[in-house]
């Protein structure tokens, strides 16, 4: 028997389906991706939080010399939010790239690594958050769960 994984989400071609709060997360997440550490990759990614205390976390990617060493903006935004506001629950993430590993009309989209992270810090808190990802012209996919990220996830 076969079985078929659905990914729920909604497209747009600009910020429509976003809420008041998304738009100003977009900025915060250039800022950070401006701000993000990729002397290697020259790929930089930024990603800003909403928590639901109110507070934007921002963060970026962090690369090291010794590769493995390094981490994704997505992780260093929720790891953050993890240790410093636990009591808190993330609302949204909105998540932005920029670099020649992205072709001009690809969106980017979380490694794997960050999608089961994103998952458990989704497990944790009493609903889920919504995951923005914006690409370089604007257009938008708004994943509702980090369920949907995630078909099949590890200790599902
Ligand atoms: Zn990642």
């Amino acid at each position: 028997m076969n079985y078929i994984h659905e990914i729920k989400y909604e497209r747009h071609p600009n910020y429509e389906g976003l809420t008041n709060v998304e738009q100003q997360l977009v900025m915060n997440a250039q800022q950070a991706m401006n701000k993000a550490y990729a002397p290697y990759s020259k790929f930089k990614v930024g990603a800003a939080l909403l928590l639901s205390n109110g507070t934007v976390v921002q963060g970026n990617n962090q690369e090291n010399m010794a590769y493995p060493s390094g981490l994704c903006a997505e992780r260093v935004a929720l790891f953050h939010a993890g240790a410093n506001h636990s009591d808190a629950e993330v609302v949204s993430i909105v998540i932005v790239a920029e670099g020649d590993l992205l072709k001009p009309n690809e969106i980017v989209s979380p490694c794997g690594a960050c999608r089961q992270v994103m998952l458990e810090t989704q497990r944790r808190q009493t609903s889920p958050y919504r995951i923005v990802l914006v690409g370089q012209k604007g257009e938008v996919l708004i994943f509702h769960s980090a369920e949907d990220l995630l078909p099949m996830a590890f200790g599902s």
